[in-house]
């Protein structure tokens, strides 16, 4: 797919699929996650960069990610905002109309000791819905409500 293919205002393919693995099923599940999710997202919180969008099954499994992850459907973004802390930008999101699967506040250490921060979310696509989770660490999810 082309580089230069919008889904929505704000979201291009080319930063959700940043390697180009995406197939059709993909792209579309991308659109509906960008036009229903992550446009609304956008609209209140300005700038988002996408740091990880739709992951092929083995981009997702050298980078150690859940072999369920939403990533591997195209159902899935993660967000660092650009002029917002991340938490307000989880908080916001769990108590709006925005029609989400799964929002998760994630923290890792990285290697040099600083603290990555982001904000996951999916499209409610898969049956999920509504659920509101933290992540401190790798491997543990806790509920927020
Ligand atoms: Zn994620």
């Amino acid at each position: 797919m082309g580089g230069g293919v919008r889904l929505s205002r704000n979201f291009t393919l080319a930063e959700m699929d940043r390697h180009g693995e995406a197939e059709p099923h993909h792209v579309e599940a991308l659109r509906a996650l960008a036009l229903d999710v992550l446009q609304p997202i956008r609209e209140r919180w300005g700038s988002l960069t996408v740091t990880s969008g739709f992951r092929s099954a083995a981009r997702n499994a050298a980078s150690g990610g859940s072999p369920t992850s939403q990533h591997l459907l195209g159902l899935a973004a993660d967000l660092v905002p650009v002029q917002a802390d991340p938490i307000d930008v989880w908080c916001w999101i769990a108590s709006s109309a925005v029609p989400f699967g799964q929002v998760i506040y994630e923290e890792r250490r990285r290697p040099d000791g600083s603290l990555a921060r982001w904000v996951h979310v999916s499209s409610a696509a898969d049956g999920i819905r509504g659920q509101v989770l933290r992540s401190p660490t790798k491997g543990v999810y806790l509920r927020a409500r």
